[in-house]
């Protein structure tokens, strides 16, 4: 037994997944149907690591939703409103995750987070103070038979670990995760019982939530559940598997623990490879060594890979696995035919990954030197495409670039003259619905129903449909709507030099949902302007102005599989330059407000708070400052994040020098204001006022009150009123009378 993966994609090569949950939803199909397709996507995904070689292969890491939500479910962790709908144990399982309405009840679904540093979220369990947290589900059992019967030889059981469980959790209640412990390594000894009495080898606890900073109480925490659970344990093997990051606050106690294995990420952190130099490593542990990169899909460079093993000096077994579970990535890059072929063999998705821990292990072990050489030639002509006039804008670059003049009070002072704004100017924040025809016409267009001509005069008459309605409304800052964008980062990726794109790279982003993250391949460049022809269209319609809308870099970065052979810093820096034109390109169409977007920025903070500037801040912040910094003084800049977190990052948002920021903020009951006030945040702010992810319209008089407790609390001449985020899901309807309802009720405010 020499390889293991820590998980596998789950929503199918097809996402088969996807469709017959959702037909389940939607009563298209029975219960019996969908776990038909389950149980087939299981089969196959054993079968091809199988064939691939994989010796250790996981089960349990396949969910109908959300493998947190599924610890928390087999645990009897279910909220008492949730069990009071008397629904059966699967529909209560999607009343956890996506809520429940009928006709007599209605139950809002567990919150949703992002998992770590990744795009993927999972459920937030919920605990009260009776929770009573005992054995009672049968998945992971169930598929452990299933796996036996599929002869599966060496399955390795794998659920989310007791630590983290607790650790992602939220409690309502006055108890706290300590007071769960001894519930807590009762139900999972149970686990360990039953798993042993299956015949079971290996069990597979993630306890990702150790790279997170670790406070003393953690640590004691862990050791505390850890210690009472490993005393009881029989011939079943333990493997603590740690992924995202590095362990160097729990590494002494996790090598003292009776683990069997350890599993570490070797890939997103080199901390982790001089704790084991360093400390060395147990030598009666088996070390689960994550050197696959589980996150991103290029090839291993196998040189190097071996290299890093064989420096750790490890005297125990060593398993080669995957850094994170697999399922951050696609299925299969050979299905990317519509790439060059130059670009393609660069790529490993799942199952490429499958052969290359493989191909990996044999060279390990001496026994294929072969592939090493293939391997080596494919690294010596890896060709990203280069721009030297990209590289040489980049050298060339000096402080002043990252400085705009004059600073922003001044700044304030000048654009309040020229627009002459009435107080608390009224806006959106760029998207109006995407109806279904909006969707058709991009659908013809790609299919080739339509002429280019065709599909751009349908958007035309629905953007001059959308100046007139916010003209009618009373809106101050029009926008042009974004029917013309299927996605925020897609769009501008498919006209920037540089990205690629994938026919099938789907990749999970919550429950049915999945995302098919642009590739950025080679150096990025803008060599046509993007958005200017609709802009300018959208602004010649109309005497108000028109905001320009646009996708900040690091927004664009974190939504790409990003290129590992230059730096974060200067894909980033090259996208800056890129966006930099377009903003400059708008202002010299005479467009005088432009919202660069940056919703990813705070979600692709390091794990630890250490880190924040140093790996990340410090250079996400100048990048943005990059793109805006050449617009003359009374050009306002925007820019829009969707979240109302700041916290300790409050200070790196104002200082990215926009003139004007909106974020969401009604869901989280305006708390931010006080955050703002508390930071004398100096941007201007549009504090969502209402939230867009409902569908409920908020009446005048709601949103009157909201807007008055905002003014009181910052200065009025420094408010902006729009809702929370893009109108694009919504419904015409819904969108249209709530914008309404938003400018009435600022009008009474200001009269
Ligand atoms: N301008 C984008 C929109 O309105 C912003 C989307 C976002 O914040 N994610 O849809
Ligand atoms: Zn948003």
């Amino acid at each position: 037994m020499t390889t293991s993966i820590i998980g596998f994609p789950r929503i199918g090569e097809q996402r088969e997944l996807k469709f017959a949950t959702e037909h389940y939803w939607k009563k298209r199909a029975t219960k019996a149907e969908l776990l038909a397709i389950a149980h087939q996507l299981r089969v196959q995904h054993w079968a091809k690591q199988k064939a691939a070689g994989i010796d250790l292969i996981p089960v349990g890491d396949f969910s109908l939703f959300d493998t947190t939500l599924d610890a928390a479910y087999l645990f009897n962790i279910v909220p008492a409103r949730y069990k009071d709908l008397g629904l059966s144990s699967l529909d209560e399982y999607f009343a956890l995750a996506r809520g429940y309405q009928s006709e007599a009840k209605s139950v809002k679904a567990l919150p949703m987070k992002k998992w770590f540093n990744t795009n993927y979220h999972y459920i937030v369990p919920e605990f009260d103070d009776d929770t009573d947290i005992k054995l009672i589900g049968s998945k992971l059992f169930d598929e452990i038979d299933e796996a036996k019967e599929q002869n599966v030889e060496n399955a390795k059981a794998v659920i989310v670990g007791p630590y983290t469980l607790l650790k992602l959790s939220v409690f309502k209640g006055k108890k706290q995760p300590i007071d769960f412990v001894p519930a807590v390594v009762t139900a999972y000894g149970e686990l360990l019982t039953k798993l042993n009495d299956q015949g079971v080898d290996w069990l597979q606890l993630d306890e990702p939530a150790l790279s997170f900073d670790q406070s003393e109480d953690d640590i004691a925490l862990f050791d505390k559940i850890y210690s009472k659970l490993l005393a009881s344990k029989k011939n079943i093997k333990v493997l603590l598997q740690t992924y995202f990051g590095d362990v160097r606050d729990s590494y002494q106690t996790i090598t003292k623990l009776p683990f069997d294995g350890i599993g570490l990420d070797f890939v997103a952190t080199t901390e982790n490879i001089k704790l084991v130099k360093q400390e060395g490593f147990p030598a009666d542990k088996v070390l689960f060594a994550g050197v696959v990169n589980g996150k991103n899909i290029w090839r291993n460079h196998y040189v190097t890979t071996i290299e890093t093993l064989k420096s750790l000096n490890v005297q125990g077994d060593i398993v080669l696995s995957s850094s994170c579970s697999l399922q951050h990535v696609p299925y299969d890059a050979s299905l990317e035919t519509q790439l060059p072929e130059s670009v393609q063999r660069h790529l490993a998705f799942a199952y490429q990954k499958l052969d290359e821990l493989a191909e990996l292990d044999a060279i390990f072990q001496g026994k294929n030197q072969k592939v090493l050489g293939v391997n080596n030639d494919l690294f010596s002509t890896i060709l990203h495409p280069e721009n030297q006039q990209v590289k040489a804008r980049i050298d060339q670059l000096t402080n002043a670039d990252y400085t705009r003049l004059p600073e922003r009070s001044e700044r304030e002072r000048i654009q309040k003259d020229v627009f002459h704004l009435p107080e608390l100017p009224t806006t959106t924040i760029g998207s109006f619905p995407q109806t279904k025809d909006v969707r058709q016409n991009r659908s013809k267009l790609r299919k080739g129903e339509i002429t280019r001509t065709q599909y751009d005069a349908f958007n035309q008459e629905k953007i001059k449909r959308i100046i007139k309605f916010q003209e009618k409304a009373g809106v101050d800052i029009l926008v042009h709507g974004e029917y013309e964008r299927n996605d925020m980062v897609e769009y501008f990726g498919e006209k920037l030099d540089g990205f690629v794109f994938t026919q099938n790279g789907w990749v999970q982003s919550y429950g049915t949902r999945g995302v098919k993250p642009p590739i950025i391949w080679g150096d990025v460049s803008r060599n046509e302007p993007i958005t200017v022809a609709t802009t300018v269209f959208a602004d010649h319609l109309t005497d108000h102005l028109v905001k320009g809308m646009l996708t900040g870099p690091v927004t664009i970065f974190n939504w790409s599989f990003p290129r590992e052979d230059i730096t974060p810093e200067q894909s980033v820096t090259q996208i800056a330059l890129a966006i930099r034109d377009e903003v400059l390109d708008l202002e010299a169409h005479d467009i005088k407000i432009i919202q660069i977007d940056e919703p990813a920025l705070r979600e692709n903070l390091p794990l630890r708070k250490s880190d924040w500037y140093s790996d990340y801040l410090d250079w996400a912040v100048p990048a943005f400052r990059l793109v805006h910094s050449g617009v003359q003084p009374q050009t306002q800049i925007h820019t829009h994040m969707c979240y109302s977190e700041f916290g300790d990052i409050i200070q790196a948002i104002d200082n990215l020098d926009a003139d004007v920021i909106s974020f969401e903020a009604s869901r989280s009951d305006l708390s931010l204001i006080d955050q703002l006030v508390a930071a004398d945040f100096q941007t201007e702010v549009g504090p969502g006022v209402y939230d867009i992810h409902s569908p409920r319209i908020p009446s005048v008089e709601e949103l009157e009150g909201i807007i008055r407790r905002i003014i009181a609390k910052l200065p009025a001449t420094k408010i902006w009123i729009n809702p929370d985020c893009g109108l694009k899901t919504r419904s015409e309807k819904e969108a249209f009378e709530a914008v309404t309802n938003m400018v009435k009720a600022t009008k009474k405010v200001r009269s």
